[in-house]
């Protein structure tokens, strides 16, 4: 391709972004920032680029973020047992005290270095935080253990930060006799979108979107309206399930659409929120 080509390209580019960036202006989206996309230091890198523009363009982005795959990292060289129930990470007391240490003192940090590096100040944040989260146990503590269901978001704190900085949230919290809970960052994502009454909410995941046959990647729904994830929703099982619990939550609190998109894909914010065509499954009221 000759420099003028690739110039042309660049152009198309910018003006295809153009609509969206000044629909976006000024509009909360919640960014729940997982496993996939953090999983080498080039996807960590074009993330922090895509969230550090998308603040310079007028969007006021507010990252939510689990770190499972480091949680379990840890636990496995202190020798803890590590296990899953319907995507929740079963979590004795000890099993908190390490995801907390690990969400706070390494993930949350390490985001919030990279989004300084790259230009735009953050400020990290647990539920604890300018009491942030109202923390009950979960429905199913006798299975889960320490296992946190979001009562509230309080979301001055989020508001006061937002104003200058990028809020990058780490979910968990405790509750109202001290006790620390981790919470499943899908569900902290859906209920901070709504709280907030984001324009959106985008779910970074390690697979292309909802897919109606999970060993299928080509099986992808792209736009799925409330009541078509209602229907389908008892047949989702794994981390899938927490997400799509998510975006309902999300939408029926007035966030306006929610996305999963494949977190593996750099770039993937700015293929979904700046390009015609978007990537994953959108879900719609
Ligand atoms: P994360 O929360 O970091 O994005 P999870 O492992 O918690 O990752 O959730 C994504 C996983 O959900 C997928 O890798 C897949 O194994 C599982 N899954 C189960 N059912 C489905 C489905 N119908 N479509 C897509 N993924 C599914
Ligand atoms: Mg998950």
């Amino acid at each position: 391709m000759s420099g003028g080509e690739a110039g042309l390209t660049s152009v198309e580019t910018l003006l295809e972004a153009l609509p969206y960036i000044r629909e976006f202006h000024g509009r909360t989206v919640v960014i729940k920032y997982g496993g996939a996309a953090m999983r080498d230091d080039e996807l960590r890198d074009a993330f922090a680029a895509d969230v550090v523009l998308l603040k310079y363009v007028g969007l006021n982005p507010v990252i939510v973020h689990g770190g499972g795959p480091e949680i379990t990292r840890y636990m496995e060289r202190l020798g803890l047992e590590v296990r899953f129930v319907e995507g929740m990470r079963v979590s004795d007391r000890e099993t908190v005290e390490v995801a907390k240490m690990v969400l706070l003192g390494k993930v949350n940090a390490d985001i919030v270095a990279r989004l300084n590096r790259h230009g735009q100040p953050a400020v990290g944040l647990s539920g604890e935080d300018g009491a942030m989260f109202t923390i009950a146990p979960h429905e199913r503590a006798e299975q889960v253990g320490f296992v946190g269901e979001i009562e509230r978001v309080d979301v001055d704190v989020l508001n006061h930060i937002a104003a200058d900085y990028i809020p990058v949230i780490a979910s968990v919290g405790v509750d109202r006799e001290g006790n620390s809970y981790n919470v499943n960052a899908d569900t902290a994502a859906g209920k901070v979108a709504a709280a907030l009454r984001g324009h959106k909410a985008i779910f970074l995941t390690d697979v292309r979107g909802w897919l109606a046959d999970p060993g299928d990647p080509e099986s992808l729904r792209t736009q799925v309206s409330v009541a078509e994830v209602e229907a389908g929703l008892g047949k989702v099982a794994g981390g899938m399930r927490p997400k799509l619990d998510a975006c309902l939550e999300a939408i029926r609190g007035g966030v306006g659409s929610t996305h999963i998109i494949d977190g593996r894909l750099p770039h993937a914010l700015l293929l979904e929120l700046f390009t015609d065509a978007g990537i994953g499954t959108k879900v719609t009221p």
